[in-house]
């Protein structure tokens, strides 16, 4: 039952989000400037982590205009990059994790980032969120990406009930069609990002409120208050 109403949500978002979302990108996730392969996806979600997606834009136009390549950044000056990257935030510590990545993907991938999960998670600073990100945007594998819109809207929406992004990806995956799975961040974030905004949801606005559990609920406190006030009322 849920299964088909994350479905149909999907449907109804991917007609008016078409393109999606892609950490460092623009709100359509287009940037032809840099492709969307495996390297340039992970470094620009490493740097997309814990700021915004103008910051992660800037930063990764200044790293890949000097560090086009897997191989060059592997032989890069953690120091260096962490002023490239500073619109970012954290820098010191994204440059040595970004470094850090590119040196075990050439020495221990043969310079192919890997796509098994379990792998992924094996590198500086990439979590289940990261490498979902990667697989998903990068590789074409069905993965389901869980940031705070994702986590936050599918508990509004009463999709799940989770405390947790990780319960969250694995709640979304039992419910949710495999080859769907990537569509949930590709069209929860940007609706996160424009109507579903985190601390005013926009319900009045949102194409999917006849689905959502946070508005349904809303409306029947609004009826129940109006309905009590028109009984006490003079
Ligand atoms: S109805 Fe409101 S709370 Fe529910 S998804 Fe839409 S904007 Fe978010």
């Amino acid at each position: 039952m849920a299964g088909n109403k994350v479905v149909k949500i999907l449907d109804v978002l991917s007609t008016i989000y078409q393109g999606g979302a892609y950490p460092g990108r623009n709100s359509e996730g287009l940037n032809p400037e840099w492709p969307c392969d495996p390297f340039h996806v992970l470094v620009a979600t490493i740097l997309s982590q814990r700021t915004k997606d103008d910051n992660t834009r800037k930063a990764s136009d200044n790293l890949f205009h000097r560090y086009p390549t897997l191989e060059e950044l592997a032989e890069a000056d953690p120091d260096e990059l962490s002023v490239l990257i500073r619109p970012a935030g954290f820098p010191n510590q994204k440059a040595k994790a970004i470094v850090g990545c590119c040196r075990i993907i050439r020495d221990q991938y043969g310079g192919e980032v890997p796509s098994e999960t379990e792998e992924m998670v094996k590198l500086p600073m990439v979590g289940r969120k990261t490498a979902a990100c990667v697989r998903s945007y990068a590789m074409c594998i069905p993965s389901v990406c869980v940031d705070t819109h994702v986590h936050r809207i599918s508990n509004l929406m009463g999709l799940v009930d989770t405390k947790d992004p990780e319960a969250t990806e694995f709640a979304l995956m039992a419910i949710t069609p495999e080859e769907r799975w990537s569509d949930i961040n590709r069209y929860l974030v940007r609706h996160g990002q424009e109507i579903c905004l985190p601390n005013h949801p926009r319900c009045g606005k949102c194409p999917v409120s006849d689905m959502c559990r946070y508005n349904l609920e809303h409306q029947q406190e609004t009826k129940r208050c109006a309905g009590s006030s028109s009984t006490t009322g003079p």
